[in-house]
């Protein structure tokens, strides 16, 4: 098998890396390299830089009507070759076909909120705010913004960054996942297709140096950056004291409360699609279980042990596979190690994923689905991300318990409650203490013109994913003063103007 030669994607163009770096990427679905992903070093990426300045000050003068035009064709371009990006994320990244599609898609909504641009960039008026005075204001763009991407939404996030930035009349440097960086590169070649002009968004590979040479930049006004928490964590910090507008997405351990009163078998269903769906490798996952009461424990351990072996995992292009692998063997060797923590501190394995073969497929990062049950508040798999196919159901004896549970945790990103009682919904969405909050619904991931953001070490910055949030984050607000006729002669004042 020939492995492939990635590059960068700047200014129109593909370009060789030449730091003499590379990373592998893998076929998670049969464990083979299939291509190099070339490193960039900070000079590689100061060079992306100086061309996306360069390109920028045309595209944000173009008027931001004209803008959405090229995003509406982008969008044209994305629906002809859905099915190749779709397979290229399932062999890079390792989700199923479907399911890959539906990365692509969450995206695509989110530019088709973009081409609100010429409406959601207009400014506010007011005439006639003192004699002959007018004020207004207008958004206008930052300049180069950095997007920094995670592996697990490789067509997704990048769109979430690229439509907003882009139509608000930015230039872009994406850092896409060194794991999966194909579809990226094309995102950027399908924006050339479409007519963006050249140099207004680029793709630059690489890793922690590459993000360094971003935030260490002045001509990098802002970073949007989604990833693990630690890493949030550091490039807000990092961005922040560089004088940099940032926005900083973490990790997740998003709660599912099952209260009494809850239809169990649809709880069971969604426990499993939202628990394992993706391999659990998404930040809206579910990963803890809560049901309420010993009664509603009992009947929901059984039943997702049952439900739970009924899953058939395979390779990302079977579809048959319910889910595929996880995206490398390190992340295969991380999530058994939690595995092995969960059953030393004493938790009850229903299933065990690990040793788990794929005929054919021996080499595969492949992780059976993964049940514990009398998990506890002190232990490592309850306090950690784990970011696998694992499910910990973790008893509460009240409604008043679950809610602390999900409030008290320092992840706050996504969480769920399964009820059929109004009162106990609304009291939920009023007093939870996270992001995202889904009442009968596993994965609320916000609709693209509402806002995505979670609470806590789920989210540094003050303003959320696209919706109306994203078009402030990409722009900056001048308020001008004006007035007119410019003939009054009031003379020299010298006290503070007032209305
Ligand atoms: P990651 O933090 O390892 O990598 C994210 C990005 O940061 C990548 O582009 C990577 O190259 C870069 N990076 C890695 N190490 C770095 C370092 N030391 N310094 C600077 N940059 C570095 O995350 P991942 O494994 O790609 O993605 C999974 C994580 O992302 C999970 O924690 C998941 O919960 C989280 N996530 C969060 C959201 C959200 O919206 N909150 C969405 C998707 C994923």
């Amino acid at each position: 098998m020939t492995i492939r030669t990635l590059t960068h994607f700047v200014g129109g163009e593909h370009i060789e890396g030449t730091s003499g770096n590379f990373a592998d990427v893998f076929n998670p679905s049969t464990g083979d390299v299939q291509a190099r992903v070339p490193i960039a070093s900070k000079e590689e990426v100061a060079e992306a830089i100086a061309v996306a300045e360069a390109a920028q000050p045309a595209w944000g003068a173009t008027n931001p009507q004209r803008r959405a035009r090229v995003l509406m064709r982008f969008l044209e371009l994305i629906a002809r070759d859905t099915d190749e990006l779709a397979r290229m994320i399932s062999i890079e990244h390792g989700k199923t076909f479907e399911d890959a599609k539906g990365d692509i898609q969450r995206g695509v909504e989110v530019i088709e909120f973009a081409l609100g641009a010429p409406h959601l960039l207009k400014g506010e008026y007011t005439t006639a705010a003192g004699t002959g005075i007018d004020v207004y204001s207008m958004r206008q763009p930052l300049g180069v913004v950095a997007s920094i991407t995670p592996f697990n939404f490789p067509a997704m996030i990048p769109l979430w960054k690229m439509g907003p930035a882009l139509a608000a009349g930015n230039a872009v440097i994406l850092k896409p996942s060194e794991r999966d960086p194909s579809v990226p590169l094309r995102l950027g070649e399908l924006l050339i297709e479409a007519g963006l002009p050249a140099g207004v968004c680029n793709v630059v590979n690489g890793g922690k140096d590459a993000v360094d040479a971003l935030l260490n930049d002045d001509r990098i006004k802002a970073i949007g950056f989604v990833g693990s928490t630690p890493i949030a964590q550091y490039i807000y910090e990092t961005a922040a004291a560089n004088g940099k507008r940032a926005q900083c997405f973490g990790g997740a351990k998003n709660h599912m409360i099952v209260m009494p009163d809850a239809d169990l078998d649809q709880v069971a269903d969604a426990l499993i699609g939202a628990g394992y769906g993706s391999a659990g490798e998404r930040c809206m996952a579910i990963s803890v279980a809560v049901p309420v009461g010993q009664q509603t424990a009992e009947a929901l351990s059984a039943k997702l042990a049952q439900r739970v072996s009924e899953l058939k995992v395979g390779p990302a292009l079977d579809p048959l596979s319910d889910y595929g692998p996880v995206v490398t063997a390190e992340a295969k060797e991380r999530v058994e190690s939690y595995i092995q923590a969960g059953i030393d501190e004493g938790a009850t394995l229903i299933a065990d994923g690990r040793g788990y073969v794929v005929p054919g497929h021996e080499q595969g990062f492949y992780l059976g689905p993964t049940l514990f049950d009398n998990v506890t508040k002190d232990m490592k798999i309850y306090r950690e991300e784990i970011f696998g196919p694992v499910l910990a159901i973790l008893r509460a004896e009240s409604y008043d318990e679950a809610l602390a549970l999900a409030s008290d945790h320092e992840y706050g990103n996504g969480v769920a409650i399964f009820t059929r009682d109004g009162d106990t919904a609304r009291d939920f969405t009023a007093r939870v203490n996270v992001g995202m909050v889904g009442v009968n619904v596993p994965i609320p991931v916000p609709i693209a013109y509402y806002t995505f953001g979670g609470w806590k070490k789920s989210g540094f910055g003050d303003l959320n994913q696209h919706g109306t949030d994203a078009f402030r984050f990409y722009t900056k607000t001048k308020t001008v003063t004006s007035r007119w006729p410019s003939g009054i002669k009031e003379g020299a004042s010298f006290v503070m103007p007032t209305m």
